[in-house]
């Protein structure tokens, strides 16, 4: 109950800075925010909402000595989806729609990575900026760029590197999401089914060359590249476990 308190003290923070950041002339209330950035208004009682709070109770602690400030909305929203948006660097909202929350079903571990990938959105500064954008893009590799020029031209290998800046930041959200949830306790291999509940969803198991010219004009990246990112965290969680012995 504290938290929600909390919580609540945090958003008026944060309203300043959307009203800033939208320059509203006046400042919108926490449900009109809420309403626009995750389009439906906030659920604050269900049993939704206590599988959503569950989770949020057990990230939370992790993430208490972190300088962001983040507000967590279960929205009645129908999409199967959750996102995060950052009005500025310290201060953002996650959306969480009631749908994935059934989606997830009883599994709250799985529920929990999801809603811990986009904690990894919030608190991640390096892709809040154009420059770190870049950075992250140039470090992956110019493979998105190549097939954006062969296809589109110069406007092509612009939109690709656009892609390949958004590729790099939701594996480095899925890196910190997976550091902060394994904190909270969960089992690392929920992460997984979290990966394999969202690939069945979305038919996308292909991992051939068409699927992945394909996946280049989609927002995320395809997910078999996910699941293969995730393998590597995993093995790795393994071995420090395992005192690093494999
Ligand atoms: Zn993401």
């Amino acid at each position: 109950m504290n938290k929600l308190v909390l919580l609540c003290l945090m958003f008026l923070c944060m309203s300043c800075a959307f009203a800033q950041v939208s320059s509203q002339p006046n400042q919108l209330t926490k449900a009109q925010v809420i309403q626009k950035v995750c389009r439906g208004s906030e659920i604050t009682s269900g049993p939704e909402f206590d599988i959503f709070h569950r989770a949020f109770a057990k990230l939370a602690p992790v993430i208490q000595q972190d300088p962001h400030v983040v507000y967590m909305a279960l929205a009645d929203n129908n999409d199967i989806n959750a996102w995060a948006t950052n009005f500025d660097m310290t201060h953002s909202m996650i959306c969480v729609p009631v749908a994935m929350v059934h989606f997830m079903g009883d599994a709250e571990g799985e529920l929990a990575f999801i809603i811990a990938h986009e904690i990894g959105h919030t608190v991640d500064d390096v892709c809040k900026t154009e420059s770190g954008r870049l950075a992250v893009a140039n470090s992956r590799g110019s493979l998105g760029a190549l097939f954006g020029s062969l296809v589109g031209g110069s406007q092509g290998a612009v939109s690709a590197s656009k892609v390949s800046q958004q590729r790099g930041c939701e594996a480095r959200a899925d890196e910190i999401g997976f550091g902060i949830f394994t904190k909270a306790g969960y089992s690392p291999y929920a992460a997984a089914g979290a990966f394999g509940r969202l690939e069945m969803y979305m038919g996308d198991t292909s991992t051939g060359i068409f699927a992945r010219l394909n996946a280049l004009g989609s927002d995320h990246p395809m997910t078999p590249d996910r699941i293969k990112h995730m393998r590597t965290l995993l093995i790795n969680f393994a071995s420090q476990s395992a005192g690093g012995v494999q």
